[in-house]
């Protein structure tokens, strides 16, 4: 088979990979690189430009894999779409809010290519979604098949457990099979059970590699990490400060309000609103509703209902004095400009009450991670428009990550047993320990690092 990199970065950029197997295309993902700006934070896709695509299949929800997914119809017109059905329920509303933003950063930022597509476009596309099931075969090469009578490749989802939706994807074809992990993480978070990916065999595994730079410490517990938040929470609003947890809209947010929920069913929290931000909201609500077609915990937490959830608009969020120990749940994640979490950040940063606690993953390159980086008292970068911030608020780290462990993955590697691996979704360092594991390990397979833009034959 044939696959082709169209991440225009080496980092985790915007996923997107177009495999040729046996006489038919798939674009597996179609993101958007959440740093770069306009056209540059496409995927490659001028690279393969007229070929025929029959399907594209996206592995979840965030942007970073779906983010581009109009601009890929554009080129690929032909293409069935599809995704598991918790994505199909999400994935209108993830790039109607693109729309939004770019529509935004257009006007303040002053970019003239956004937005990349339009309302209309997404309204019109739309009906090419189809959502599946895990676990269930799909011909995505139909109209292949009637004209050559050949039997198609099929595609499978398989529950990722990373955010509502997520999935790893199992390309078979008569002669061999290919899995992609898309993000997966192989733990129990508060809502979401771990991946189901046992038994996977593959000639060819695709892998993200976000955690390969991060040896966990011993005696690292999840329920450890969220004994020590649930004390460093207690501290700060104890002493009237506020508490800002940046989180991305999809997934984080909810696993963050399920902890919530369950420490004040505990009574380990007091109950008290519970700020979150309006996209963040409307996922909250999807949660929700599919609860029961989820693989999950606590299928019967409604967490609108179990917490006091006050949905913030930007200029709410101006005016609002951070005295009284608030709770903030919201994004960016990432901390980028003209978003909730920037501005309340900014806001924060200077004042020794107020405390920023960072759950998840923030690329060293943005404002969350310059924040992050930054030690108390230094006074350090923070954004264009945000300029240069002292740090004198309290800053902590909790792992509670959605991404699989290194050990965990390398472990599910072996269990595979590809002929070759590539290594995707991770910066340099983490690429690199895998690499070195793998040929250390299992001196059997053949590892890759596919470049920007670069076509492997394996
Ligand atoms: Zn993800
Ligand atoms: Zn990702």
């Amino acid at each position: 088979m044939r696959i082709t990199n169209l991440n225009p970065d080496t980092a985790i950029g915007a996923s997107s990979w177009l495999v040729a197997m046996e006489g038919h295309r798939l674009l597996m993902d179609a993101g958007i690189h959440p740093k770069l700006m306009g056209p540059a934070s496409l995927p490659m896709y001028d690279l393969v430009k007229g070929q025929d695509v029959d399907a594209i299949a996206i592995s979840h929800c965030h942007h970073d894999h779906v983010g581009s997914l109009p601009v890929a119809l554009r080129y690929f017109p032909q293409a069935h779409v599809f995704m598991t059905e918790l994505s199909y329920f999400l994935v209108e509303r993830v790039l109607h809010n693109s729309v939004n933003v770019m529509k935004r950063q257009r006007d303040e930022l002053g970019i003239r290519e956004y937005p990349l597509f339009s309302h209309d476009e997404v309204d019109e596309m739309a009906p090419l979604f189809e959502g599946f099931k895990y676990n269930r075969e799909i011909d995505w090469a139909t109209h292949y098949k009637k004209k050559t009578g050949f039997l198609s490749p099929t595609l499978e989802f398989y529950d990722a457990g990373h955010a509502l939706g997520s999935a790893g994807l199992m390309v078979r074809g008569k002669d061999e099979t290919l899995f992609y992990t898309g993000d997966a993480c192989f733990h129990d978070q508060t809502i979401l059970r771990s991946a189901r990916f046992e038994d996977i065999k593959a000639d060819v595994l695709l892998v993200e590699t976000t955690r390969g730079n991060r040896k966990l410490p011993s005696g690292f517990t999840r329920e450890g990490e969220i004994q020590r938040l649930t004390q460093a929470l207690h501290r700060v609003l104890a002493g009237k400060g506020s508490v800002l947890l940046p989180t991305f809209a999809l997934g984080r947010t909810q696993e963050i309000l399920a902890l919530l929920a369950v420490l004040s069913a505990e009574g380990k929290l007091r109950r008290q609103p519970i700020y979150i931000g309006g996209l963040g909201r409307v996922f909250t609500e999807i949660y929700d509703l599919e609860a029961h077609r989820t693989h999950r915990h606590y299928p019967n937490l409604q967490l609108h209902e179990a917490l006091n959830l006050v949905v913030l608009e930007q200029n709410d969020l101006e005016r609002m004095k951070l005295g009284g120990g608030r709770l903030f749940v919201i994004t960016a994640g990432m901390m980028s400009e003209n978003t909730a979490a920037h501005n309340l950040a900014q806001r924060m940063a200077g004042d020794e009450h107020q405390a920023i606690f960072f759950v998840g993953y923030a690329d060293p390159d943005s404002p969350a991670g310059r924040l992050k980086a930054a030690r108390h008292g230094e006074t350090f970068f923070f954004s264009p428009s945000g300029g240069e911030l002292t740090l004198k608020c309290q800053v902590e780290k909790f792992d509670l990550t959605a991404h699989a462990n290194r050990e965990e993955m390398l472990e599910f590697i072996g269990e595979v047993e590809p002929r070759a691996v590539l290594l995707t979704h991770g910066e340099e360092d983490s690429r690199n320990w895998f690499e070195a594991q793998i040929r250390r390990r299992y001196p059997g397979i053949s590892v890759h690092q596919p470049r920007p833009g670069e076509t492997l034959e394996v």
